[in-house]
């Protein structure tokens, strides 16, 4: 079976890997460098803190996967427990992780409860006076998102994937065919057509993904939007036992990073254009994060650099992974949680390519595609 695969971020180089290991002859197009978009702008924090069956179950695989590839070329997992909560006098937020914490446990998700005084013995570094309820999920870490990206291309390669990079492309839905989006010969077949044939492809092209299949005339509702992550210097005596954290009911997360800390938040909740958006972080965001940070550890570094990227949010906030037409298939819509998924999702969209969907859920023919419909930020828990 030839397959191409659009994109080569995180979930596309997964998927690449594993099509090309379960012998599909593969052909994976990026316009830019692997993991240059999205996940080389991802902040790394990986759990599998997710109540629904399938995200919990997604989730699990996900973090069995990096622990798999961590040591392989430069990709390490850390192993770095995840803390989430909701601040005193926010009960709407304390409900809803007092109502998540026992549905993931029954998923046999490693999670508990913690009070502050638990949290303060474990967690030195950061000031739990806030803190109404809260929980802790074990099985979580961090990482370099590039690394990834990296380590599973070459090992996509390796399985026997070809990777074009610098070759931005467009698809005719019809002919389940790719032709370059520059109008060059991209290796044309000899029957006539004018696109490279293909028995399917995968579109996992993150924020583009939208405007590609609507060019192809396939309408999906995916609306791109734009986060941003700083990171900041931190005492190494602090940064040693620092979790990484979400502060629900303040919007925002940190995790230890080498330069220090990383945080983020910032979801602006409105469509952004995937071509056109705003790259380095808002002045407003470095301020605020500045101020939550001073509240939460008290001193901390200088900010040493500073970003934004686009996510992609979907009406039910579920991803879009599986069959669209014939030969047709799409992986994207992860609203803030890709690459923590993304050695899951990837291998899922890999076996629906292969014609075994194991995530119905996800289906994206669930839509018409032309769905109104608001972004919402991604990790909030509401
Ligand atoms: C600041 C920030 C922090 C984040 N933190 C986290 C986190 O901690 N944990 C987490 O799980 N997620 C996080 N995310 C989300 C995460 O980055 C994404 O969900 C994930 O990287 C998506 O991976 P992807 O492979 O689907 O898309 P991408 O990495 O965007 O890859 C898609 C690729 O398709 C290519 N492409 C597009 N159009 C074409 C075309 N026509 N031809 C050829 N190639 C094309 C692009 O160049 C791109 O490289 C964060 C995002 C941001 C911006």
């Amino acid at each position: 079976m030839r397959v191409a695969v659009i994109g080569g971020g995180a979930v596309g180089v997964t998927a690449a890997y594993d099509l090309a290991r379960r012998d599909a002859e593969v052909v994976l197009y990026e316009k830019g460098e692997i993991g240059g978009a999205s996940t080389g702008r991802a902040a790394g924090i990986l759990y599998d803190a997710f109540a629904a069956p399938e995200d919990a179950r997604v989730g699990a695989r996900a973090m069995e996967r990096f622990r798999q590839f961590s040591g392989e070329g430069d990709f390490e997992f850390r192993e770095t427990p995840y803390v989430w909560f909701a601040r005193e006098g926010d009960e709407k937020r304390a409900d809803l992780v007092r109502e998540q914490v026992p549905r993931m446990a029954e998923r046999g998700r490693d999670v508990s409860f913690a009070d502050p005084a638990d949290l303060r013995e474990r967690f030195p570094a950061i000031d739990w006076d806030d803190v109404g309820v809260a929980a802790v999920a074990e099985n979580a870490g961090r990482t370099d998102p590039g690394s990834y990206a990296d380590l599973l291309a070459e090992k996509a390669r390796e399985a026997g994937a070809e990777l074009r990079t610098g070759v931005e492309v467009r698809i005719d839905a019809d002919d389940v065919a790719v032709e370059r989006a520059d109008g060059e010969d991209g290796g044309a077949p000899a029957d006539g057509r004018e696109g490279e044939p293909f028995d399917a492809i995968l579109v996992a092209a993150g924020a583009h993904t939208k405007r590609l299949l609507a060019m192809a005339g396939v309408p999906v509702p995916l609306k791109p939007y734009r986060v941003q992550a700083l990171t900041a210097g931190l005492a190494d005596r602090k940064r040693a036992d620092l979790p990484m954290c979400y502060d629900a009911t303040g919007g925002y997360y940190l995790r230890p990073h080498p330069a220090g800390l990383l945080a983020g938040d910032g979801t602006e909740e409105v469509e952004s254009d995937p071509d056109d958006w705003k790259r380095d972080a808002d002045r407003e965001f470095r301020a605020v994060t500045r101020d939550r940070l001073a509240r939460r550890l008290g001193e901390f570094g200088a900010v040493r650099e500073s970003w934004a990227g686009l996510c992609v949010a979907t009406p039910d906030r579920d991803p879009l992974l599986g069959e669209l037409r014939d030969g047709l298939h799409v992986a994207a819509g992860w609203q803030g949680h890709g690459f923590m998924r993304s050695p899951a999702l990837g291998e899922a969209a890999a076996e629906a390519v292969l014609g075994d969907n194991p995530l119905p859920e996800f289906d994206p023919t669930r839509f018409e595609g032309d769905e109104e419909f608001d972004v919402v930020e991604g990790m909030a828990i509401e």
